[in-house]
Order: structure tokens, then C-alpha cells, then sequence
């Protein structure tokens, strides 16, 4: 409790009184490091080392470990999602000697988000992310991150910070160096224990928020990833020299066999193992506790100063966000409210009306009225605020030959904006300090439903009610294949209480559809139709839905189904059914047309029934997503079009005037059914909000 206690004094420098109580806590504090091990199940190889490095802690004497009990708390957390760790070693067994022995098993291995258990950690949408979270951002603020992965077999051996361009502006720069820091002494560490086919500076950037190890940047703390080489699973590979030869150029990097600076001794080839990735792991855990335990000092005081040099206002930073009263989505805020005070940010309830500046070059002052809540930039978690709040502007990031240089994730996600929710920038507010005592901090979710007239919550990011007035017989397509979307679909769903079924590849193929409306979810053509190989899977699970399940798709709508199609699903359907509607990006080069992950601005036909609850101009989630072209206006009808200028709300997009004015939502008759497509995915991630109620419309019986 001691350091922990030290440990969140620091992370809050308003709870010090002074630069000697300061330096004091630094001096009597440990560096609080944490260890998390293969959230992505099946990069099994780490929650294996995670034992041996318990072990290797708790009964070595040699000073070196010595002087890391003295000077370090680890949290170590051997699995970051368990139930996918257990499914995958369960697949391992039960396929072991078989054509599937090393496979990924055919189903997600996190219940809704599969690998995208790694994209959550702003949202805070599963319970893993919620319960990690809390333990660092509530309880003990580690100083150091180190979340271990691995990476496909043909690259390096293992890749570590530095990381490759860019940097967010919004991550403290001395961050951007201590990760630097922290990795070269990994990397020097590896090399002198003589482990070939270490890089840095390749393929992973200091761009987006939603990851483990990027998450923390906005904390003041420092995020370390490593990417080891995969095996099959828990069997050895053999990577000859030619596969290696035959790996193409990464960002950074190209080729694995190249010796370069970042890449001084690359690997040749050979058997790679379980085993292999283990050690390397074990050099790196080791090494950053080394580094957190001679530098203990350095690391907290740091800590201590960025988040001390946040309660300063810098130049061109707004004094604060406020979330207006008397808008619609009351829920949408409460939700908002409760992912922002989870991960520390601090919020306020307003008692009174405050006269604020709006416009940063203009002396005017509107009027917010009580009832609202306001977020103010200069708090410790300044970084973090911004990032959430603003406008991600992505750098114009443009190779030599004309194509853009892809961010490692998302260009953007300004949360208000994908939760449908208005929020004032706010430059100056009049007589702060006499105003200040009416300004009454959210210290629980039920007081700020409270202050919306909403009822209390019933517990931690509970569930939202069922906004359905006449709930439709849902049906949501599975494929063995395990779709992401497909998970977060269902968690959405859940989320809201109603009701489905998940219809599997064979109910697909043998045509039991007993539903009203069937929700094909993102998913391309040849992963749903051909499905799981049988070259390397059981009968039970391989083949897709085959042209059966085509032939029974188009059964389904004829005879009075209505079929939601969510992104990738809409090529099939659009061919199958020979629609008279065009994706007009495909076959597009991506120096003629490039979204990796931004908010767009959507106009929306509010008359159209889909349409209920959404407002006129609406965001929406654009990634590498698609624009229709309605060849028969008279046959489709379009619900929303990406707006005809400045449709790029947040994040990155070239080539705009490609998707101007193009239809984003279209429903269309079949035979007695509707068809509705989505030309993006209305619920991406679990995050926007905005769009949610075009499904929920969607879901409604007719
Ligand atoms: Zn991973």
C-alpha cells in the first residue's frame, strides 16, 4: 500500500505539496512495472514465460535480481484474457498430430472482439479492458508497460521500440524517448546475449490511442511492445532461407536479411521455437526491470513531472471540453462519462450557467446552462483528454511513388464524435475562479444520470435498454472463420439487450433461416463462401456457406427476410442479387483514394424509417469501408450519402471527392424482402454510438 500509495500521489501532483515531498516520494518509491502476457491468445509462447519469470523472481538470489525486488513492483498478468488462452491450448491438444496440429482455432478467442481484444483500450467496451484498467489507471499507475505479442513467421525475430513514424502530438516527447531508451537497452541486452534478428524502428508507430501498450503513452507513463516470430502455436517451424529472402518490404525495414541500423545481425534461418521465443522474451522482461530498477528515480520523477507540467495551460490548448445540456442520447453521455472517469479523467457537473469563449479568435461569449458537464484540459491526464476530445488530424504521410505511407492502425477516433454526442471546445470561461465552486465533481455514474434524469446504472458499464419497439426474430451470421465483426455485433446487441441467434456456416447451407431479418456482418466473398480450409480443418467447421448458402440467401429474401449487410458482405450480396448499385472505390489505387480508419460526415434522409433516432448529418466510422453508386433511383432507395464537402471529420483521407455525395446506406426490395446495406460498419469496434440506431431500426419488425 506504501508504493502504491506513493505511486498515485505522483501520477496526481496536486496531492503534493511541495518539490522536497516530491523528490521525497521519489526517493522512497519503487518503479511500478507491469508485464502483460499473449492478450492475443494464440501468441501463446508468452503466459508459458510468464511462470518461468515468476519463478526466476521469487527464488533467485544473484544481485541482479536482488537489486530488481528492491527497486521494482512488477504486476505481472500471465494472460490478459484467459477463456483464450484455455481455448486455444484445448485446439493445440485435441489437434495435435492431426492436419490441424498449429492452426488457429475456428473460432474467436476473446467472445466478441477476437484479436481486437487489443483495439478497446479508450473504450473500455470488455470487461478484460475495464478490469486492467482499473487496476492501473485507478489503483497502481505503473510507471512502464510491457504488453508481449507475436508477429507472423517470415519477418525478424523479434521486433522492439524505438518504433517507426510518427509520433501523436499529444504523447509528451519525453515519453517518445524513454520508450527509445527502454528499447535499446532491450536491444543491446538481446545482442549481447547473442539473439540474431532483433529490429527497431520498423512497422509499429506512436500514432493511435486504443492499444496496450499505447494507451499508457496518454497516462505519462511508457509503453513497450514486443513482436516475437511466431511458431505453429507451441510447434517448431523450420524458416529456410528462401522464405526469408521472399518476405517482402515493411515500413522501416526491407527485409528481414538485411543488416542495417535498426537491424544490425539479422537472422538466416533455421528451426525457430517455442522455446526460442521464450528466451527472447525472458531477455526483454528481465531487461526492462533492470532498466526500471537502475533508473527508478529517473522513471518516477519523470512521471511525476509530465504530469505536473500538464496542469499548465501550453500554447493553442483549449481551457476545456463541455458536453452541453439539454442534447438527445442522455445514455450516449452517461457512457461517455463513465469511460472517461474510469480511466481517470476527471469530470465535472455544472450547477450553475458558465459564459464561455467558443471560438478561439473571437472575443464572443455564449451561455452553457446547468446541467452540463465539463472536462478541463490542464488536469494531470491532460494528454489523454486532448487525444479523446479533439480532432485527429493524421500527417499527409506520402511515399516517393504516390502511395500513402499506412498508419500502423487508425487514423482517428475522437470519441464524442462517435458517440453521436455535441461537445463545446471551449477557450476561455468568464470569472473561473469566482465560478469554481459551483462546479461539482462526478464522483459516481448514478450522479451524473442523476443529473439527465436518467435512473441509476445498476453496476459498472451496465447494460443499456432495449431500444426496440417491435423486436424482429434476429439471426447473425457465424462463419467458422471468426469474424471480428461479427463479435463486436453480438456485444453491441448484448449491450443493448435484444435478442439473436447465431446462425452457423451449415445452418447456411442447409437453409434453416426461421428469422425476419438476417445480419450478414463485415466479411468478404471468398472467407464466406469457401470458409475454413479442408486441407487443415475438420469437416465439422471447413466450407463456408458454400453456393448453397447463396442459393438459400437469396431463398431468404424472396420469401420476405430482410438481409443486413455490414461493409465487406455487400459485394456478394450486391452481385448474387445483381443489384443496380456500384462500389465505386473498388479496385481504386490508394493513391487515388485512401481511408485507413477516420471519421466521416454522413447526410442522412431522416424521413426513411432506418433512419429513426439519427440526426441529419451524423459521423460514421470509415475503414477502408465503400461508397455506392445507385444505377436505379427508382429501385433503391439511399438513407445516407458521405457528405458532399468536408466529409472527413477526424483522421486521414485522400481523395475525398471520390466518395462525395455517394450513397453510404441503401435499402432495396427482393421478391416479399428488403435488403439494406451498409456501405461502412455502423457498429466498428463497439464505438460509434452515432451510428448504432440504423441498426437497431434495421432490427425492427416492419
Ligand atoms: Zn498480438
Amino acid at each position: 500500500d506504501k508504493y502504491r500509495t506513493i505511486s498515485s500521489r505522483l501520477a496526481d501532483p496536486r496531492t503534493i505539496a511541495s518539490e522536497q515531498e516530491a523528490a521525497a516520494l521519489v526517493r522512497n518509491g519503487k518503479t511500478i512495472v507491469s508485464i502483460s502476457c499473449s492478450i492475443h491468445s494464440n501468441e501463446i509462447v508468452a503466459s508459458q514465460m510468464s511462470m518461468n519469470l515468476a519463478y526466476e523472481l521469487a527464488t533467485a538470489t544473484d544481485p541482479r535480481t536482488v537489486e530488481i525486488l528492491d527497486n521494482t513492483i512488477l504486476l505481472l498478468i500471465p494472460s490478459a484474457n484467459p477463456d483464450g488462452i484455455d481455448m486455444v491450448a484445448e485446439w493445440y491438444r485435441k489437434t495435435l498430430g492431426t492436419k490441424s496440429e498449429g492452426t488457429v482455432p475456428p473460432q474467436l478467442y476473446h467472445h466478441y472482439a477476437g484479436h481486437d481484444n487489443n483495439r478497446d483500450w479508450f473504450m473500455l467496451n470488455l470487461a478484460e479492458t475495464q478490469a486492467i484498467t482499473k487496476l492501473y489507471w485507478q489503483e497502481w499507475f505503473p510507471q512502464i508497460v510491457y504488453d508481449v505479442h507475436q508477429m507472423g513467421q517470415n519477418g525478424p525475430r523479434f521486433v522492439i521500440p524505438p518504433f517507426y513514424d510518427p509520433p501523436n502530438p499529444r504523447i509528451d516527447p519525453s515519453i517518445v524517448r524513454d520508450v527509445g531508451l527502454v528499447g535499446y537497452k532491450m536491444a543491446a541486452d538481446l545482442q549481447a546475449a547473442g539473439v540474431k534478428g532483433v529490429a527497431t524502428n520498423t512497422t509499429f508507430d506512436m500514432w493511435w490511442h486504443g492499444g496496450f501498450r499505447t494507451a499508457p503513452y496518454y497516462h505519462n507513463s511508457i509503453g513497450i511492445l514486443s513482436e516475437a516470430a511466431s511458431a505453429d502455436l507451441m510447434t517448431p517451424v523450420t524458416i529456410t532461407n528462401e522464405r526469408l529472402k521472399a518476405t517482402g518490404r515493411v515500413r522501416g525495414l526491407n527485409s528481414p536479411l538485411e543488416a542495417v541500423i535498426s537491424h544490425p545481425d539479422p537472422w538466416t534461418g533455421g528451426v525457430w521455437r517455442p522455446r526460442d521465443i521464450a528466451n527472447v522474451e525472458m531477455i526483454a522482461s528481465r531487461s526492462i526491470l533492470e532498466m526500471a530498477a537502475k533508473y527508478r528515480e529517473r522513471f518516477l520523477g519523470n512521471f511525476y513531472n509530465i504530469g505536473k507540467a500538464n496542469l499548465e495551460k501550453r500554447a493553442g490548448e483549449p481551457q476545456a471540453f463541455i458536453i452541453g445540456a439539454g442534447q438527445p442520447r442522455s445514455e450516449n453521455i452517461a457512457r461517455l462519462i463513465e469511460i472517461l472517469t474510469w480511466q481517470g479523467v476527471e469530470v465535472h457537473q455544472m450547477t450553475h450557467e458558465l459564459w464561455v469563449k467558443h471560438d478561439q479568435n473571437r472575443n464572443e461569449l455564449h451561455e452553457m446552462p446547468l446541467g452540463s458537464f465539463l472536462v478541463f484540459v490542464n488536469q494531470p491526464k491532460k494528454n489523454n483528454v486532448l487525444s479523446l476530445f479533439e480532432r485527429q488530424v493524421y500527417p499527409n504521410r506520402i511515399n516517393q511513388d504516390g502511395t500513402p505511407d499506412p498508419p500502423y492502425d487508425v487514423a482517428g477516433w475522437t470519441l464524442p464524435l462517435q458517440m453521436g454526442i455535441e461537445v463545446e471546445t471551449v477557450w476561455d470561461i468568464r470569472d473561473m475562479e469566482k465560478m469554481r465552486p459551483t462546479l461539482r465533481p462526478v464522483t459516481t455514474i448514478d450522479q451524473a444520470r442523476a443529473v439527465m434524469n436518467l435512473g441509476p446504472a445498476g453496476g459498472a458499464f451496465g447494460k443499456l435498454s432495449n431500444p426496440l419497439r417491435a423486436p424482429a426474430r434476429v439471426g447473425i451470421y457465424q462463419g467458422a472463420m471468426g469474424s471480428m465483426d461479427e463479435g463486436w455485433t453480438r456485444l453491441v446487441l448484448d449491450n443493448h439487450q435484444i435478442d439473436y441467434t447465431s446462425v452457423t456456416d451449415q445452418q447456411m447451407r442447409s437453409g434453416a433461416l426461421e428469422y425476419d431479418v438476417l445480419v450478414l456482418p463485415s466479411t468478404g466473398e471468398a472467407g464466406m463462401i469457401r470458409g475454413l480450409s479442408a486441407d487443415r480443418y475438420p469437416d465439422d467447421v471447413a466450407g463456408g456457406i458454400g453456393e448453397a448458402g447463396v442459393q438459400n440467401l437469396k431463398r431468404f429474401v424472396e420469401n420476405g427476410g430482410r438481409l443486413v449487410c455490414f461493409e465487406a458482405s455487400c459485394g456478394l450480396v450486391m452481385k448474387t442479387f445483381e443489384l443496380p448499385i456500384k462500389n465505386v472505390l473498388a479496385g481504386v489505387r490508394r493513391s487515388d483514394f485512401y481511408n485507413p480508419g477516420s471519421i466521416v460526415k454522413l447526410e442522412v434522409d431522416t424521413k426513411h424509417e432506418l433512419a429513426r433516432g439519427v440526426l441529419e448529418e451524423t459521423p460514421a466510422y470509415f475503414t477502408n469501408s465503400s461508397a455506392f453508386e445507385v444505377a436505379d433511383e427508382g429501385k433503391v432507395r439511399t438513407i445516407a450519402k458521405y457528405a458532399m464537402r468536408d466529409a472527413l471529420l477526424s483522421g486521414w483521407m485522400l481523395g475525398e471527392t471520390l466518395i462525395n455525395g455517394k450513397a453510404a446506406l441503401v435499402e432495396t426490395d427482393f421478391g416479399k424482402g428488403q435488403i439494406v446495406l451498409f456501405a461502412f460498419r455502423p457498429q466498428h469496434r463497439g464505438q460509434t454510438y452515432a451510428t448504432f440506431p440504423f441498426i437497431f431500426n434495421a432490427l425492427e419488425k416492419r
